[in-house]
């Protein structure tokens, strides 16, 4: 199964695509998490894109293609996947669709996880991680691309038939069950 979760920053996407990988026996494949580590280790991409994730923007899509279609090429991720945090664009959508018809594939579901954007701030601002685009600042400004540029795609899984949306707000227990209730 290839799955995308999808919600605006703070939806609790990473918490729940934890439960996810348990449950069905995938495994989650974050772009942010990718890009942080490659910052973290200097690499060549790392050096590239530290001051994009920095400033809350997003990064190019052809870059964030790239990366996604090397990772799910690996042995790994052969039995499928759940994306968090990718698509971010209706181009990164279409991209990828190509890709995967191309390899007699496609995305089986899109969830989207609904959150008011106040409970959004709040949890962000509380998580505490200490990302450099965790400030308010930074949060209003993702939070706005995320409006302009991010959820057009629920529109694209829409027209093509895959798109589910699920109530974010209660405990992180009931919300994985309308996930699987979706799922199953
Ligand atoms: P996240 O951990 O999902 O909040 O992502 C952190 C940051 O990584 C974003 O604010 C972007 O700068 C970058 N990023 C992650 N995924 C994507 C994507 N699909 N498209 C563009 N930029 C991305």
């Amino acid at each position: 199964m290839i799955l995308v979760l999808f919600g605006p920053p703070g939806a609790g996407k990473g918490t729940q695509a934890k439960l996810l990988e348990e449950k069905f026996a995938i495994k989650q494949l974050s772009t942010g998490d990718i890009f942080r580590g490659h910052i973290k280790n200097q690499t060549e991409l790392g050096i590239k894109v530290k001051s994009i994730l920095d400033s809350g923007n997003l990064v190019p899509d052809e870059v964030v293609v790239e990366v996604v279609v090397d990772a799910v090429s690996k042995e790994e991720y052969k039995n499928g996947y759940i994306l968090d945090g990718f698509p971010r664009t209706v181009n990164q959508a279409k991209q990828f669709d190509t890709f995967l018809a191309k390899n007699n594939s496609k995305v089986n579901a899109c969830i989207g996880l609904e959150v008011p954007n106040e409970e959004l701030m709040k949890r962000i601002l509380s998580r505490g991680q200490g990302r450099a685009d965790d400030t308010p600042e930074k949060v209003a400004l993702r939070l706005q691309i995320y409006e302009k540029e991010t959820s057009p795609v629920m529109g694209y899984y829409k027209s093509t038939g895959i798109f589910s949306s699920i109530n974010g707000v209660g405990t992180v227990d009931d919300i994985f069950k309308s996930i699987c209730s979706e799922l199953i």
